[in-house]
């Protein structure tokens, strides 16, 4: 009897999911497989924290499938080895998957479709990469631009959301055990999981996102995205909900956070268009940047211990729990780039191995955005002030206080920058600077001069 591969790889969801429900339509068996691919799972790249909330996706995209009837097959090693041998198994005569547009599956994916019949249908984002482009055939560098173009192509409705298959039928094949995992409290894997957060989200504080979201001491933002990475819930899905709350009439939060969706494809497009992205600045002229690169400062910087708050505290936050609002991470990154003058590349590999969302198109698109050096970039004179941002973003000190005990007594008015404390102060809020809590490792203002220098440098080493 024929059979069909539905070949799973970031789209770890019933509902809504295009491969599944092509694989379905042929009627025959499907049989659901996820290969734990040696070269990915054993790459230094591959943070402890995202294996984890993996595999647990997996542990309970097998719990979903065994509702339906169906059964997840797990093989490890070389996916076209394995596919090949899967094939052989099972007789199969078509292996459908989600399309994946880094660079590295995309050569995956060519090296199997030379082989087996592999047939790629949609794809993490609601627009092909390749659909986004300029009259000229060439892409959008511009967010603007893209985005403008971007929503003037065909958006998906909720009718257009596929159901989860009720049935599913997989015949007895070999199977590696369900990986055994303590999922990670602070993300329970899983579409279920996924879809709660979305109606949580849309319940409430979708409507003030425009200005919670960038609050340190708030959750204001949908911590959705290790779910979009692992496509626990369809790109797709979260497009159609934020626009028919716009057609709603819901406010500016909803049109926030819908940029934000579509932000995430502008990365997609950039490196599907410049694989090259992760290795070199899009600007050519910053690839002459004369980086520091101090090893202490680069392990104070990881650890937490650069002395300023803001950024200490954030950098904690992402070794116990793998996430950090997007204004911390624009805040640690412009400090590692910009005042510690350390090559981004540095901190973007830091990211990739420890965040649960870590995607290599969204984290070098804003790596190098904020280190100025790619497409739309902020600008190489923009460099934020760690404690204005501090200030702004976590008036009271609620989050940093949360994740640096040691600055807990510290009174308000010293929160954002400790060294100015009164010696008595010190001692009362039981912090001495240089003791308890670090010196700044840079002057911010010497370090802002310092790296204004050194991007007008490269500017003109690498001509305009
Ligand atoms: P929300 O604010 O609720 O936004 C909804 C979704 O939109 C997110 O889940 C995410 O999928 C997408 N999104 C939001 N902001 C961005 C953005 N700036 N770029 C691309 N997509 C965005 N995001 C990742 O998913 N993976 C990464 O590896 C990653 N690395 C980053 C590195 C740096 C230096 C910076 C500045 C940002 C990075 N981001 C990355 C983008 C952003 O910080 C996170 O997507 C966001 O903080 C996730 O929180 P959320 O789900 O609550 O987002």
């Amino acid at each position: 009897m024929s059979t069909t591969i539905w070949w799973i790889r970031r789209d770890l969801r019933l509902t809504d999911n295009p491969a599944l429900t092509a694989a379905v339509a042929r009627g025959s068996p499907v049989i659901p497989c996820f290969i734990i691919d040696s070269q990915l799972i054993g790459s230094p790249n591959t943070g402890e924290k995202r294996r984890t909330f993996l595999l647990g996706g997996l542990v309970a995209l097998a719990a979903d499938l065994r509702a339906r009837g169906g059964n997840l097959i797990i093989r490890q090693g070389d996916p076209l080895a394995e596919l090949t041998r899967l094939q052989a198994e099972s007789g199969a005569t078509a292996i459908f998957a989600e399309a994946d547009f880094s660079p590295y599956a995309r050569s995956r994916d060519a090296r199997v479709a030379a082989h087996l019949p592999l047939h790629l249908v949609s794809g993490p984002t609601v627009h092909h990469p390749a659909n986004v482009r300029k009259s000229d055939g060439t892409p959008y560098t511009v967010f603007t631009s893209f985005k403008k173009a971007w929503l003037s192509l065909p958006l998906p409705t909720a009718v257009d959301l596929l159901p989860a298959p009720e049935r599913l039928y997989t015949p007895t094949l070999a199977s590696l055990p369900l990986p055994e995992v303590t999922p990670l409290a602070a993300f329970p894997p899983g579409e279920a999981e996924a879809q709660r957060r979305l109606q949580r989200f849309l319940a409430g504080p979708i409507a003030y996102y425009a200005n919670a979201r960038n609050r340190l001491d708030q959750d204001g933002t949908s911590q959705l995205s290790p779910y979009l990475r692992f496509g626990m819930l369809s790109a797709r899905q979260a497009v159609v909900a934020a626009l028919e709350a716009i057609t709603a009439g819901s406010g500016e939060g909803t049109q926030s956070w819908l940029s934000e969706l579509i932000w995430r494809e502008f990365y997609v497009s950039i490196l599907y268009h410049f694989p090259d992205a992760g290795r070199h600045s899009l600007r050519p002229q910053y690839e002459h940047i004369p980086w520091q690169n101090d090893p202490d400062d680069f392990a104070a910087w990881r650890a937490g211990f650069t002395g300023y708050p803001v950024v200490d505290a954030a950098m904690r936050q992402l070794a116990v729990t793998g996430w950090i609002h997007n204004r911390a991470r624009m805040i640690v990154a412009s400090f590692l780039a910009k005042d510690l003058l350390i090559d981004w590349r540095w901190g973007q590999r830091w990211f990739m191995d420890h965040l649960v969302d870590g995607d290599p198109a969204a984290n070098i698109g804003n790596w190098q955005w904020t280190a100025g050096v790619g497409a739309d970039a902020t600008p190489y004179f923009r460099i934020f002030n760690p404690v204005v941002q501090s200030k702004k973003f976590d008036p009271q000190g609620h989050f940093i206080r949360r994740w640096l005990p040691e600055l807990a007594a510290v009174p308000d008015l010293y929160i954002h920058a400790p060294w100015e404390m009164p010696i008595e102060v010190q001692k009362k809020s039981g912090c001495r600077i240089g003791r308890d809590y670090p010196v700044p490792i840079v002057d911010h203002h010497f370090a802002r001069q310092r790296a204004l220098r050194a991007y007008a440098q490269a500017w003109a080493r690498g001509g305009k």
